[in-house]
């Protein structure tokens, strides 16, 4: 299948061949027929498969058709501030021989940037990108005039409900015309994306391209590591290979551990920055800028960057420790091997993290290749499978997470 068998105006195929696409990928192929053809879907594929251009082309295609009508036609909502910059940036790309507008809206910034997001939204530029908090802040304000929406697009809808954003998007949809298409994007499909689906969709178009498995062309595999000895295995693992593995992402769950980390890896010199939510949104753009025009070789990171941010070509992500939910360990991993290309995966597995680490192996439906210690660090703990949770705060069954809203 080519884009050109779709059935989008001239310029969105220019767009898409300036860009580079050659052809569609399995969820572009499903989604975007569904989409042109006025369903609502839901669409569950793996990171890295190309949900973005998925929704973004139809999305484009109807504000080119419908130029001569005012208003905003399409919302996309984000849980990142990080990813609604990269989708505006995204339909800004497809959209450059359209004349069709986007604006990225999201908090954080200066009150320079409020003034600017207000202008788009009383305007009615073509396309919102906003995170939840922001938007509302917008919409209770009383100047957006929604009348003329079209689409609404929910993007990592799994990563907003984790986020506890669930509340924030039906308040935004109630500012929404109700005849509207609705999309959804996820990355996984649990029973709480089912639920929320029924509430906002309507008789939906389901596709689903292969549930919680990571991408084709990652080489995974895991270390039994004390904690004592991780930066020493970090060290060996990385040591003079700028030119072999010129882009590495480190992942932990907490920020501390990010801060210690970077601190370490300091000491050895390594080209580094971090990543988490203690830092300014514009130190976190120029880090993540650095890292991505491979200035710096090492970006330490919370989950903030683990799911939906798209760095070409990753060599190497390094979970330092397991994550919590084996569903990050899909997004943290699926951040290498982008689009087909091949990447490394390598996850340290401290005593304490057994039982997290099996849950993921059977997520995965097969084992992870355990790798063998340098000599110079010595014996590691041996994997137990069946090992008991350690310690973490469960409620209701699930770990409670603490994360910032954007
Ligand atoms: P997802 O949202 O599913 O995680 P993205 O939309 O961020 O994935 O796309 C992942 C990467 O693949 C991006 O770099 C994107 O530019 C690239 N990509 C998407 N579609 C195609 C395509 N049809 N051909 C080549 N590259 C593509
Ligand atoms: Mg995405």
């Amino acid at each position: 299948m080519k884009f050109t068998d779709f059935n989008l105006v001239e310029a969105l195929h220019e767009g898409v061949e300036a860009i580079g696409f050659e052809k569609p990928t399995p969820i572009q192929e499903q989604a975007i027929p569904a989409i042109l053809d006025e369903k609502d879907v839901i669409a569950c594929a793996q990171t890295g498969t190309g949900k973005t251009a998925a929704y973004v082309l139809p999305v484009i295609n109807f504000a080119y058709n419908n130029v001569d009508k005012k208003g905003i036609k399409a919302l996309v909502i984000a849980p990142t501030r990080e990813l609604a910059i990269q989708i505006d940036k995204q339909i800004e790309g497809f959209a450059y021989f359209a004349p069709v507008g986007s604006k990225a809206v999201f908090g954080g910034g200066s009150g320079d940037s409020w003034d600017e997001q207000k202008n788009a939204l009383v305007k009615g530029t073509d396309i919102i990108v906003g995170t939840p908090g922001r938007l509302i802040a917008h919409l209770i304000m009383g100047y957006v005039d929604m009348s003329a929406l079209r689409y609404l697009i929910l993007d990592e809808a799994d990563r907003m409900l984790d986020m506890g954003f669930y509340e924030d998007i039906m308040k935004i949809i109630s500012y929404l015309p109700e005849q509207r298409q609705n999309l959804m994007f996820s990355a996984t499909m649990p029973p709480k994306i089912r639920d929320m689906a029924k509430k906002i969709l309507k008789d939906p178009v389901e596709i689903n391209i292969s549930v919680s498995k990571t991408a084709k062309g990652i080489l995974q595999g895991a270390y039994m590591v004390y904690d004592d000895y991780k930066i020493a295995l970090v060290k060996g693992l990385i040591a003079g290979k700028e030119e072999k593995l010129p882009s590495i992402l480190i992942f932990s769950s907490t920020k501390v551990n990010v801060k210690r980390i970077e601190q370490e890896l300091k000491k050895l010199n390594f080209s580094l920055g971090s990543i988490h939510s203690d830092l300014e949104q514009s130190e976190r753009e120029t880090v993540l800028r650095k890292f991505s025009n491979r200035q710096i070789q090492v970006l330490v990171a919370t989950d903030i960057v683990s799911r939906g941010i798209d760095i070409e070509n990753i060599s190497m992500v390094i979970n330092y420790d397991v994550p919590q939910d084996p569903e990050d360990y899909i997004h943290r991993v699926g951040r290498t091997a982008r689009a087909e290309s091949k990447g490394i995966a390598i996850t340290f597995v401290n005593d304490a993290d057994m039982a997290k680490f099996s849950r993921i192996e059977k997520l995965l439906g097969e084992p992870i290749k355990q790798a063998r210690l340098p000599e110079s660090i010595g014996k590691g703990p041996e994997y137990n499978p069946n090992a008991k949770e350690k310690f973490g705060n469960r409620k209701n069954g699930k770990f409670k997470k603490k994360v910032k809203k954007s």
